[in-house]
């Protein structure tokens, strides 16, 4: 290309992506990567801008206080230096994974951190650990050896925590609350797959969410919602392949320290608050089907998708009429759960 030519095209790629920014005074857009993904931002009404700016710098503040792998934050603190100090938000976050915790009879482990980290998910080594160096790192987790008084975390010295199953659901939760402080009155939050939604589209209508096929690509369906978090689990991400063919995904079952195997491929959870969403659809897929119907049955204040890998839709009575299934998906079947 003539360097005229390139200049050109250099010009309009710039203004392309301005462009794609270009707001009118009640709307705007931004995507950026943070907490290891990619996330996303559209909102509308009141100062827009400002809003999805302040919310934008909330999520780092958070990712940075969050990390399992940044020396400076509050969980590499707790899990290296044993009892300790934090800030407010992650005594209360951790306090809310420990409540999930012992509703979920220990479904969601926020101490599972050295499991994990001997399959290699947290520093890309993936490896299959043996059963007894599992057996010797499962005695390391237990969240009822945790406990948070006031901004205190006491833990033994040798567990680590790790808050990866909820932390994005409660960047949604601030994103929202910055949002509405802003006067937004709408809005699609995506933060790498966790949506939080804002009153409905601008014109009104309900927002037309894609349910990602755990078994290939694509979408199953289409959810059609309005101001909730909608949340899914799966271990179709962050997978990894081992030498034998076998596919490891990134959810751990904590009784056994393997990656769960339980005939589900993902789980979608409905409710008002994003970390709510984002510690039960980890914890319900830990549990497998009935379980976690059973568990909704009893704790109830959420609706659920369960797609299990003998081609069943399970889907709760609270969103089974929001949902529709893909033509060519017309193979599954969906059945909705009406008790
Ligand atoms: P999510 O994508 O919200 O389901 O969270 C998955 C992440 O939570 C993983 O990448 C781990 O960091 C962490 N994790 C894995 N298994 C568990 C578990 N049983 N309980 C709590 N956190 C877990
Ligand atoms: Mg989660």
């Amino acid at each position: 290309m003539k360097k005229s030519h390139f200049g050109a095209a250099l010009f309009a790629a710039l203004c392309l992506i301005l462009c794609s920014c270009a707001q009118t005074p009640d709307e705007y857009s931004a995507s950026f990567f943070a907490m290891d993904t990619i996330m996303s931002i559209s909102a509308y009404g009141g100062n827009a801008e400002e809003g999805v700016k302040s919310a934008v710098q909330r999520i780092n503040e958070l990712e940075k206080l969050l990390s399992v792998t940044d020396e400076k934050s509050d969980i590499y603190a707790v899990s290296h230096n044993g009892s300790t100090e934090v800030s407010k938000e992650t005594a209360e976050l951790i306090a809310f994974a420990l409540d999930i915790a012992e509703k979920t009879d220990g479904a969601l482990e926020p101490t599972i951190y050295p499991v994990l980290n001997a399959w290699g998910f947290t520093t890309n080594n993936k490896r299959v650990p043996t059963t007894e160096e599992l057996n010797e790192l499962l005695k390391k987790t237990d969240h009822t050896r945790v406990s948070v008084n006031g901004n205190t975390v006491n833990l033994d010295k040798d567990m680590m925590l790790d808050l990866g199953a909820v932390a994005k659901g409660y960047a949604g939760d601030e994103t929202e609350r910055i949002l509405r402080e802003n006067g937004v009155t709408s809005a699609l939050i995506n933060l790498g797959g966790n949506i939080q939604l804002i009153g409905s589209k601008p014109d009104g209508s309900d927002w037309r969410l894609g349910l990602k096929d755990p078994a290939g690509a694509g979408n199953v369906g289409v959810l059609t919602v309005s101001d909730c978090a909608v949340v899914t689990s799966g271990n179709y991400e962050r997978s990894f392949t081992a030498d034998d063919g076998t596919v490891y995904g990134h959810i751990i079952d904590p009784e056994s320290g393997y990656p769960v195997d339980n005939g589900l491929l993902s789980v979608t959870v409905v409710a008002k608050e994003g970390k709510l969403c984002d510690a039960l659809s980890t914890a319900l897929f830990v549990m497998g089907a009935d379980r976690a119907l059973e568990f909704r049955r009893s704790n109830g204040g959420f609706d659920v998708i369960l797609i299990t890998d003998d081609g069943e839709i399970l889907i709760t009575d609270g969103i089974a009429d929001k949902f529709t299934l893909d033509a060519e998906h017309s193979h599954l079947s969906v059945k909705a759960i009406t008790e």
